[in-house]
């Protein structure tokens, strides 16, 4: 295992490598009408966003580290197709925004300095974009990067680029500034503003509520990422009224680490559905820092040692240390999961 000290000094790397990526992906999004009109189907903002915050971070790991290990979302055989020219160059593009001298090639190779399969002891994990649809909807995403080691998620960056931290504003009113998260295992979980990483950083703490009615679930936009029907059983059975956030992607750990929700609820919506290492890693071990608890919905462990799947596991609880035990208790009762 990489010693604290040394995972404290990898921190600031990956820090401005996501800080990077996310400037790339906010001037995309910020130009997302205008390549909406000028560009073929294929062609979406977020593939484009996609493809350039991947290269970003590939190349500022790999520079600053001498070589990389990492399992990306993402790889660079659909852009290496013919006829793929015009994507190439406006991936190319993007990627310039934080690094000038990308050729296409360069940009090509990073990406696929993400393409390990996660059979090693120790290898970073990438989500370049989380939250598809709330980037296209101008609302909620996440550039998401952790480093795994032994099967334990020791270190993670999250950037959410739309994020405020102003806990009243909406989440649907995405912020000029954004905030970037980070966690080393045993440092507490730390936040900055994701344009400005250098800034002194706030310790987060996730909630101190007590009282289970006034329990805040946050749950995704898109029921097809989790069974919100059940949630509302689970809301339901606890009397808990308070206020539900609704919002895109990993961006839900966070609210649930800075103490804006006291749990985040990702409840299977089919049997056989396996969660990704890159969706789950880097709010993880955010949350955790913060003093929230993380278990799959029986109550065991995010087990990273499977590759890039947690095979594992079904789904995903994110609570505070009081409410994570009603909260199985409530699945318990309401017999929910149990096939
Ligand atoms: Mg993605």
């Amino acid at each position: 295992m990489t010693h604290p000290a040394a995972l404290m000094e990898i921190l600031p790397v990956a820090i401005a490598a996501v800080a990077a990526a996310c400037r790339v992906t906010r001037h995309v999004q910020n130009r997302q009408q205008h390549i909406q009109r000028h560009s073929k189907d294929d062609m979406s903002p977020v593939t484009i966003a996609d493809y350039a915050a991947q290269a970003v971070i590939a190349r500022h790991l790999a520079d600053a580290f001498g070589s990389l290990t990492m399992v990306g979302e993402e790889d660079a055989a659909t852009l290496r197709e013919a006829g793929h020219g015009l994507l190439r160059d406006e991936v190319a593009t993007a990627a310039r925004m934080a690094w000038p001298a990308a050729s296409v090639d360069d940009v090509l190779d990073a990406i696929d300095l993400g393409n390990h399969d996660a059979s090693g002891a120790r290898y970073w994990t990438l989500d370049p974009i989380d939250g598809t649809k709330g980037f296209l909807r101008g609302g909620q995403y996440a550039v998401s990067l952790a480093l795994i080691e032994h099967g334990k998620v020791m270190l993670g960056v999250l950037g959410c680029p739309n994020l405020s931290q102003n806990y009243s504003r909406s989440f649907d009113d995405p912020d000029a500034r954004g905030c970037l998260f980070h966690a080393v295992r045993g440092g507490g979980a730390w936040s900055v503003p994701a344009d400005q990483p250098t800034m002194a950083a706030r310790r987060l703490d996730a909630s101190r509520e007590e009282d289970i009615t006034a329990m805040r679930v946050c749950e995704s936009v898109e029921a097809a990422h989790s069974r919100i029907d059940d949630t509302g059983r689970i809301v339901e059975y606890l009397a808990a009224r308070g206020t539900p956030a609704r919002l895109d992607s990993q961006c839900k750990y966070a609210v649930v680490a800075r103490g804006q929700a006291e749990a985040y609820l990702r409840l299977p919506t089919r049997r056989d559905y396996v969660e990704k290492i890159w969706d789950h890693a880097a709010g993880m071990i955010i949350a955790e820092e913060a003093g929230a608890v993380v278990t799959d919905v029986l109550g065991k462990p995010l087990d990273f040692s499977r590759g890039a799947g947690l095979s594992a596991n079904r789904g995903v609880i994110c609570a505070t240390r009081a409410f994570h035990g009603r909260i199985r208790q409530a699945i318990n009762a309401l017999e929910l999961f149990q096939e």
